[in-house]
């Protein structure tokens, strides 16, 4: 697969080099089909949604819609109105921990997490837990970085409320067995929320074959703008779940003694959402729909096991999370370079990967590690992206005196 031509920024240069960027866990570029749909946004369409008895509205309100709509389906969602526009995860997991968690978590219950997890889905549990007397305890992973299932199960009882975990680990890249988690958890009579931040531009997902109650993602990481995204919910539990934010658009009626709410999913919509940016998400998603989940994850597999052996070939590098199921991440240490100092050194070369603690600081501490280097894929990377990653690897072993010059 070669869609580099559709990314207009991978033709630029950085430090004079030809960017290789393989930091698409952090944000993935967009091809110019979502640079085109937020401009002709803006040129032909803007206007404020659900407000306006003009045709810009009406139309403007429409292609909303039809975004929210494109979202349902990619994610199979039953209902339109499951799904709640976002500026991101964050957001999304946000909303459910002040809406359902301080609304149905008391002193005792259990909140249980993934060590796997991304701050943005402890964080808002500890809020919670800070609010509600509830507590939090940890699923354990193994040193291949997986979740410990057998661990999880013992840590499933009465007390447990809630689950959290992603689909796919940033740090690592491992794949969670998804569908085992949501089924011991609604076993134990928990509600569970998956994090599909790493996963939903890597392999199709389905949330009614998954049976979750909560999967949450962002649009930039899905070739789409920053401040987007979306929260699937159940619509039985979104429709009990009070609003979290108040103001316009979320209300049936206002008076100064008391408020009626909107239904979902405009009562979790208080304001002006980024119209723009779900539009120029239609539009992301469109083209991952036109060239094919199912393609990219065969690229994508491609490059994972390219890279697996071409970094095995580098002295003193060493994996770290060698899950048996791993998506489009290769996360790993060099012996006597910081990550940090790795990050650097690449980035003189054209080379742009992530290095540090991946905002998955206890997963890191699990390991034993301040941070690792994290080079991730995109649909557009190709073998030559990661010979040149290995060639600035082999540059870092030689500044740091652990190589002679070729
Ligand atoms: N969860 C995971 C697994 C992530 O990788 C990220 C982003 N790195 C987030 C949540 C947060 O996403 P956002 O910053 O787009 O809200």
């Amino acid at each position: 697969m070669n869609r580099q031509a559709d990314f207009p920024i991978l033709g630029r240069q950085v430090h004079g080099r030809r960017l290789v960027y393989l930091d698409n866990g952090a944000t993935t570029q967009k091809p110019q089909a979502v640079i085109d749909a937020e401009a002709r946004y803006y040129r032909e369409s803007n206007a404020n949604i659900h407000r306006g008895v003009h045709w810009l509205s009406q139309h403007s309100t429409d292609l909303y819609d039809r975004s929210r709509e494109r979202v349902r389906g990619f994610l199979n969602a039953r209902h339109a109105e499951e799904i709640v526009f976002t500026r991101g995860t964050t957001e999304a997991i946000n909303l459910v921990a002040a809406s359902w968690g301080r609304n149905n978590l008391k002193a005792g219950d259990e909140i249980l997490l993934s060590g796997l997890e991304h701050h943005s889905n402890i964080v808002p549990w500890q809020m919670v837990a800070g609010q509600t007397g509830a507590v939090i305890r940890v699923i354990p992973v193994t040193d291949d970085g997986e979740l410990d299932m057998r661990a999880y199960a013992g840590l499933l009882n009465e007390r447990t409320r809630f689950v959290g975990a992603c689909h796919v680990s940033n740090a690592l890249g491992t794949i969670n067995p998804v569908a085992d988690i949501v089924r011991l958890a609604h076993e134990a009579g928990a509600v569970v929320l998956i994090d599909g931040a790493q996963a939903v531009a890597h392999q199709t997902v389905d949330v009614q074959a998954l049976g979750c109650d909560f999967y949450a993602f962002s649009g930039h990481k899905l070739y789409g703008p920053t401040g987007t995204g979306a929260l699937y919910g159940r619509k039985a539990l979104l429709d009990a779940m009070p609003p979290w934010q108040g103001g316009g658009d979320m209300i049936h009626t206002v008076s100064f003694e008391r408020s009626t709410y909107a239904e979902t999913p405009q009562k979790f919509e208080a304001g002006t959402p980024n119209i723009a940016g779900a539009i120029a998400l239609d539009a992301a998603i469109a083209y991952v729909q036109e060239v094919g989940l199912e393609h990219i994850a065969a690229h994508e597999d491609a490059l994972l096991q390219y890279a697996g052996a071409a970094l095995a070939g580098i002295p003193g590098l060493r994996f770290i999370g060698q899950a048996r199921e791993r998506a489009a991440i290769a996360s790993f240490v060099v012996d006597g370079i910081h990550p940090h100092d790795l990050g650097t050194i690449l980035d003189m070369e054209g080379v742009a990967i992530r290095a540090g603690h991946h905002c998955a600081m206890p997963l890191m501490t699990r390991f034993g590690l301040p941070g690792t280097a994290r080079a991730s894929f995109a649909l557009y990377n190709t073998f030559e992206d990661i010979d040149t990653l290995v060639a600035g690897l082999h540059k870092a072993r030689r500044l740091f005196g652990m190589e002679q010059s070729a």
